[in-house]
């Protein structure tokens, strides 16, 4: 089928008129310290991220207005208020203080997705205490190691979490003073050397001040999804409340009334800024769903719940896809009005996917854990073209860059100037958000800036009117015989046929060619791999691609790997294809 190649913005949706609509406009009159005023600050001039999203509303208009609504399959959904989730901030904040634990000390969350972790995220804000949520399917290796890294302080978890993963490792945790457990099933834990969160919540005061925090504090240490590597710890500061602020009403276009629900878990960068702080930030309705994917549960969340902005990832929107046309026809989905996605490529066939059954396109924007935020974005303000990611937002300045000789250790670039030449994405460093550091490992954060400019790692290009496209990561581009080929092209291809659920190319060596590109695919529901079908889908391939660029191989999988946040990972379809180590899979997900 052919299709147009922009969908067009609309100036109303659902009744509701976009956050802007003028590009050019509010990216020539945006500042930061104008972006700034949107936040109240503290009385003596600090900031403070904890503060913005939860205090300033609930001393507001919002104060009665549910901040976060938390559902699960067995249980009645619980809702917070803005005023509620203040008083449970600071009850928390009042233990951290009366543990001694203060200003640029380290927490860690290891949880579900339960109240006590938001409540635990927020409070530590509050109090000045650096906070890293882990992502609760964590084997016990890759939790020592990150709160060794780290030089956790205290840990905040669950009795059944605590008992499975972190109990048998405890010795090997030199700087874990406190371990505080919420007690999963109700009453009270007993567990040794360990403290009652709920017991020491009740006993304490539900009002607190908010500690003095400069703009230049740490708030934040993230891990990155460890798709290309080791994961990396990367260090974010209260500052980073600012473009929080700006991104979510640029980018997912959130207004007061909105009813959002963000499908990351905090355990990643985008479940916390984006699933926490962003929404709180812009006083909207934060949905929380326990459980883990179900196409049906999902649909019939975004129904029942009333969800009008959706966040979501491409590999969720790729499993909706795979499940099948007919189910998503059982919904209307009469409040959902705008859906945005990240983490990895969004094929076009998602965005077209997102437009035919869903009934809106689907806005695909380009962040990192290093940026902290949201930097290139498909909006409301302007058309899409599907494959693109869109434009940098307001404040942002990208452009693409090639690599001339380092001098020393440190890179030495050149911006490309002529549109549509492959090159380096790169982004002009001031943002407020952009990572301070990667932890214990200073040499590599240097290496990540040239000059003025901060070097994303990932290949782009970006065209006459001014949109990004994806390429690849810089690890994973293919080189056969003289060509460059990014697999994100081959695998936007791979997924139009109609067989195709998923797909993830590499680059095979090859005596001659250098690389040849092969191919990984999953199939729809339903479908059984055979050799026709596989002709089939290299015939699609070769017409659309052409033979120099087209898979010479492709194998069937049951499933792709993929890291816990989704992404699939390219270097471990290439490490098994060479019969080589598998390196770091502390982020790989069961069964893959
Ligand atoms: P690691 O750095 O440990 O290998 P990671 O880079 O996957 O892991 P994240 O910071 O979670 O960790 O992911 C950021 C990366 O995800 C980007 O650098 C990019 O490669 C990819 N990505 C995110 N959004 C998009 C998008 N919209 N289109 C294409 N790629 C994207
Ligand atoms: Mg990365």
């Amino acid at each position: 089928m052919t299709r147009p190649t922009v969908i067009h913005k609309e100036p109303v949706r659902r009744g509701l008129l976009p956050n802007w609509t003028d590009y050019a406009q509010e990216r020539s009159r945006f500042s930061w310290d104008q972006a700034r005023l949107a936040l109240q600050g503290l009385p003596g001039g600090g900031l403070n991220m904890g503060f913005e999203a939860v205090d300033r509303h609930a001393a507001g208009v919002l104060r009665y207005h549910a901040a976060l609504r938390f559902v699960s399959k067995d249980a009645p959904a619980i809702e917070l208020t803005y005023a509620e989730l203040a008083r449970q901030t600071n009850r928390f904040a009042n233990v951290l203080q009366s543990l001694g634990v203060g200003k640029d000390d380290r927490l860690f969350l290891l949880a579900g997705r339960i109240p006590e972790l938001y409540v635990g995220l927020l409070g530590a804000l509050k109090n000045g205490t650096v906070v890293t949520p882990l992502f609760s399917a964590f084997g016990p290796e890759p939790i020592a190691t990150r709160i060794q890294l780290g030089a956790g302080l205290v840990l905040l978890t669950t009795d059944t979490l605590y008992r499975r993963k972190v109990r048998q490792l405890r010795d090997q945790l030199p700087s874990l003073r406190h371990v505080l457990l919420v007690a999963e099933e109700g009453g009270v834990t007993h567990e040794p050397d360990t403290l009652d969160l709920a017991t020491l919540m009740a006993a304490a005061s539900d009002s607190f001040t908010t500690v003095e925090t400069t703009e230049d504090d740490p708030a934040l240490l993230h891990f990155t999804s460890g798709t290309t590597g080791t994961p990396k710890g990367a260090l974010h500061v209260h500052g980073a409340v600012v473009a929080h602020e700006a991104s979510a009403r640029y980018a997912l276009d959130l207004h007061p009334q909105d009813r959002y629900w963000c499908t990351a878990d905090p355990g990643w960068v985008t479940g916390t800024s984006y699933g926490i702080i962003a929404p709180l930030l812009q006083g909207v309705t934060t949905l929380v769903d326990r459980e883990e994917f179900d196409a049906e549960r999902w649909y019939s969340l975004l129904v029942q719940e009333h969800v009008s902005v959706w966040y979501t990832a491409p590999t969720a929107i790729r499993m909706l896809m795979k499940a099948g046309p007919e189910l998503a026809q059982r919904y209307r989905f009469p409040c959902l009005r705008f859906i945005a996605s990240v983490g990895e490529p969004l094929n076009p066939e998602a965005v077209w996917w997102g437009q035919e059954v869903l009934g809106l396109p689907i806005h695909d924007n380009w962040w990192q854990t290093e940026t902290g935020g949201i930097m290139i974005a498909n909006t409301p303000a302007f058309d899409i073209k599907p494959g693109s990611m869109g434009r940098p937002l307001p404040g942002i300045d990208a452009c693409i860059v090639e690599h001339l000789e380092a001098e020393g250790e440190l890179p030495r670039v050149r911006v490309i100037e002529a549109p549509n030449v492959e090159g380096e994405l790169a982004l002009q460093r001031g943002w407020p958000s952009m990572f301070r550091g990667y932890l214990n490992n200073e040499a590599r954060y240097a290496k990540c800036f040239a000059g003025e400019l901060y070097l994303s790692g990932d290949l782009a290009r970006v065209d006459e009117d001014g949109y990004f496209w994806f390429v690849g990561r810089a690890d994973d581009v293919i080189k056969s015989a003289g060509h460059l080929i990014g697999p994100f092209e081959v695998e936007s291809v791979l997924m139009e046929h109609p067989a195709v659920a998923e797909a993830g190319v590499i680059g095979k060596p090859d005596p001659l060619l250098g690389e040849v590109v092969k191919a990984f695919v999953s199939l729809k529901s339903g479908l059984e791999p055979s050799d026709a079908l596989r002709l089939d889908i290299m015939a699609h391939a070769r017409r659309r691609l052409g033979a120099a660029v087209a898979p010479k191989e492709i194998a069937f999988l049951a499933v792709l790997p993929r890291t816990r946040s989704g992404k699939i990972m390219r270097r471990l379809l290439k490490a098994r294809e060479l019969g080589l180590p598998e390196g770091d899979t502390s982020t790989l997900e069961a069964g893959a």
